[in-house]
């Protein structure tokens, strides 16, 4: 059933202050709709529960990409194509510039924020696993001052985020270390734009002469929440990239993910896409640590 315009409200106060004093006001009462490209699906639908809406949308707090000391700072209403557009997140961040791009198409880019892709918390989302392997700290702010957490402890299960009803997401930090990294994404579904993932892998690792001095791999669409394969991790650290241990990482892959079957795409499946995509980043991790 289509949603009634007339039960909804929507307020936009203009300042960072302004939204955080409303929530403050009323906790759990207003709910922030930045780029509103998934709160307008929830609305058309008729799903959208709550009825009062305050915008985040063009506030300036909310929307730089600036250079703090040894870390980059992305205002959490900063949309996708902001993000792929930016030369220090191409740069030093392709696999979140990468996602950028992959987030549907030229339109959802333009109002979709990467702030709204956290908050939304869907484990098949594009950017997560960027973020966990780059280990970003989110800011949150409230009337009660701000926090900053790490981002791997934002989600707690399924849809679930530690994030108090009268706080937001106010910037997403990235440290800024990964020069001579590998990086290495896919994105598997019907197609790369315009379609949820199957299956979404970001990777970052270093190696010299076939040893990994340094891996991270994330997951999307195989778990309840986006996942970090730190035992996956762990095994491959300082090890020489061999087929015996691309085998072995396999392995401890699959043991690590619980996917699910749905309209998707099915657990077996899932499995086997990540456990593939896995081997194929060693190899390339490998090629890319001999060339160095
Ligand atoms: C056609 C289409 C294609 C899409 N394709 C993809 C895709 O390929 N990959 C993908 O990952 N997603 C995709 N999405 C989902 C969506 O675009 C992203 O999740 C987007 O990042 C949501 O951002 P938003 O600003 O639009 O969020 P909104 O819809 O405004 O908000 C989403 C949630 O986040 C909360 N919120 C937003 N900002 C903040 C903040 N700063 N602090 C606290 N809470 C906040 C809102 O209250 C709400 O609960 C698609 C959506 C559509 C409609």
């Amino acid at each position: 059933m289509r949603a009634n315009p007339s039960d909804y409200e929507l307020v936009a106060p203009g300042s960072l202050a302004a939204v955080v004093s409303l929530l403050a006001q009323e906790p759990g009462v207003w709910l922030p709709i930045a780029g509103g490209t998934d709160l307008m699906v929830l609305y058309a639908s008729g799903r959208l529960a709550a009825c009062r809406l305050v915008s985040l949308w063009n506030l300036p707090e909310l929307r730089q990409i600036e250079v703090a000391g040894d870390e980059l700072r992305i205002g959490a209403a900063c949309p996708y194509t902001d993000l792929r557009e930016n030369e220090i997140v191409c740069l030093e961040f392709p696999l979140l510039a990468k996602a950028a791009s992959w987030t549907g198409g030229i339109a959802n880019q333009n109002r979709g924020t990467l702030g709204g892709n956290i908050v939304n918390a869907s484990p098949a989302a594009d950017s997560l696993p960027a973020l966990l392997v780059y280990e970003a700290e989110l800011i949150l702010i409230s009337r009660r001052g701000e926090r900053r957490i790490r981002y791997v402890d934002f989600h707690t299960s399924y849809k679930k985020t530690i994030l108090a009803p009268d706080e937001l997401i106010r910037t997403i930090c990235l440290p800024r270390r990964y020069a001579g990294y590998i990086s290495y994404s896919r994105k598997v579904g019907a197609r790369n734009a315009q379609a949820i993932a199957k299956v979404c892998v970001a990777a970052l690792g270093q190696s010299e002469n076939g040893v990994v001095n340094d891996i991270r791999i994330a997951a999307g669409s195989v778990a309840p929440v986006p996942l970090r394969l730190r035992e996956t991790e762990r095994v491959l650290r300082g090890k020489v990239i061999d087929s015996a241990l691309v085998s072995q990482a396999k392995r401890i892959v699959a043991s690590e993910i619980s996917p699910i079957d749905d309209i998707r795409s099915t657990a077996a499946y899932r499995t086997a896409v990540l456990k593939n995509l896995v081997g194929e980043f060693l190899l390339e991790l490998d090629a890319g640590g001999r060339r160095a």
